[in-house]
């Protein structure tokens, strides 16, 4: 189609030609970038009609509606089996009840220590939120208040493992390890699926029946293999981030040895009814086509993930990743320096989107963070990162964490939106965009 139709388009929605003319420049230059993203996807996408297949589901897998205690449906139990065959499980628990990411990490941890065990981070400091499910910051219902100690090895230079400082806070206490695949709000690079791999194997030699849980939040299907395919007995996310697809309303999952599924499920309904019961009052349908649709929606968040990130990093912004290295997971950090950038980047996110297009975001003090944040987000389901987000905690560095789309093009509409904001505020002068 004539560019300038499609310029015009953009035109509509508030992109200046110039804006417009800078992002094509940059677009043009990721080509092979974005075939090697496309070859991720198809790969992934293989694997998970594989596992659909080998589970046998079926159109009754998908019109279960139970209610109530929500025995034997077959729609919940087959999903659980796909996700086990998908990510190389013995087990999996993906429901409904568990409402996010941090729900379903603190069920993982919750069952699966008990008092007087230690809980070890190698990795640095955990995700904000999990600061009070350990009791790093003081809450109530924290592992620390139920005895359950807490260790901590820091990375080396922001990005590597302490191998020795690992091997000395092993100790005959230590019995689950939490090793965070995705940087979260923290400065460093995120780890690829091989390098995790690597300190398990570490951690294993030292240890070999302790449990290595990965937060795999963000990192799903970014790669070609998951952690359990390096050694990892459990990992963790959220169904509102990648593996529901845009399409999962709520729900968090768990996949991984058996026992440790087991202990979450008595953990998240009952000691004695486990996975027998939770209904799944007719949202497993989206479940599963949001998992199949996963693989290609993280391709599009991750092309705009590249994108901003070699447009920012063109306009002089410090951009984590950078603009050439390779993805773990869809995030992407870009560093304005100022709460006015911040905001700004923000608010053009916010009004890129399909929904709530018109509102204007504000910082405001979120529960589980330590400094007010800004978020944006026009999703249709509510607070799904998935989904075109970003959000910046109103602390130095002033950086913005920005993620999702659940098409490229939409991504790329936010973040020449974004820029345009940036360009309006005065943030970037015009006559840099070149
Ligand atoms: C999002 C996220 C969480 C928490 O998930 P919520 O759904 O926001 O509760 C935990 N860890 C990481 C790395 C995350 O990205």
């Amino acid at each position: 189609m004539n560019d300038e139709v499609i310029n015009q388009q953009y035109c509509k929605l508030g992109i200046s030609p110039t804006v417009y003319a800078f992002g094509k420049k940059i677009e043009e230059k990721l080509e092979k970038r974005f075939k090697t993203i496309d070859s991720v996807a198809e790969y992934n996408q293989m694997k998970v009609i594989h596992a659909m297949q080998e589970r046998k589901v079926s159109a009754e897998c998908l019109n279960q509606f139970t209610s109530g205690y929500g025995y034997n449906d077959l729609g919940r139990d087959t999903l659980e089996e796909v996700y086990a065959e998908c990510f190389c499980g013995e087990a999996a628990l993906v429901r409904p009840q568990i409402t996010c990411g941090t729900h379903a990490l603190a069920l993982a941890l919750m069952s699966n220590l008990r008092p007087g065990d230690e809980l070890l981070s190698p990795v640095g400091k955990p995700y904000d939120t999990l600061e009070e499910v350990i009791g790093i910051r003081p809450s109530k219902g924290s592992l620390a208040e139920y005895g359950i100690t807490y260790r901590q090895v820091d990375l080396i230079n922001d990005r590597d493992f302490d191998f020795d400082g690992i091997r000395q806070a092993v100790n005959e206490r230590t019995k689950l390890v939490t090793i965070q695949r995705s940087k979260g709000y923290a400065a460093r690079p995120s780890f690829s699926v091989d390098q995790i791999g690597e300190l398990i194997s570490f951690i294993k030699s030292i240890k070999p029946d302790v449990i290595c849980m990965v937060d795999n939040c963000y990192g799903e299907f970014v790669e070609e293999k998951e952690p359990l395919e390096v050694g990892a007995d459990l990992m963790v996310g959220s169904l509102i981030k990648n593996l529901g697809g845009g399409l999962a309303p709520i729900g968090g999952y768990l996949v991984g040895k058996k026992e440790c599924i087991e202990n979450a499920a008595f953990r998240l309904t009952s000691p004695g009814l486990g996975k027998e019961v939770g209904a799944s009052l007719g949202v497993i349908q989206s479940f599963y086509q949001g998992l199949f649709q996963a693989p290609t929606v993280v391709a599009g968040a991750l092309k705009g993930a590249v994108f901003a990130a070699n447009i920012y990093e063109k306009l002089g912004f410090s951009v984590v990743p950078d603009s050439t290295e390779s993805r773990h997971d869809i995030i992407q950090a870009v560093t304005f320096g100022s709460p006015e950038g911040v905001i700004a980047f923000c608010q053009g996110i916010q009004a890129a989107a399909p929904v709530d297009s018109y509102v204007t975001p504000e910082p405001w003090d979120m529960p589980g963070y330590d400094a007010p944040v800004i978020m944006a987000a026009g999703a249709f389901v509510q607070g799904s990162s998935i989904e075109l987000s970003a959000d910046g905690p109103i602390k130095p560095p002033y950086a913005v964490y920005f993620q999702g789309g659940l098409t490229w093009y939409h991504a790329k509409l936010g973040i020449l939106m974004s820029l345009q904001k940036l360009v309006d505020a005065g943030i970037v002068k015009e006559e840099n965009i070149i």
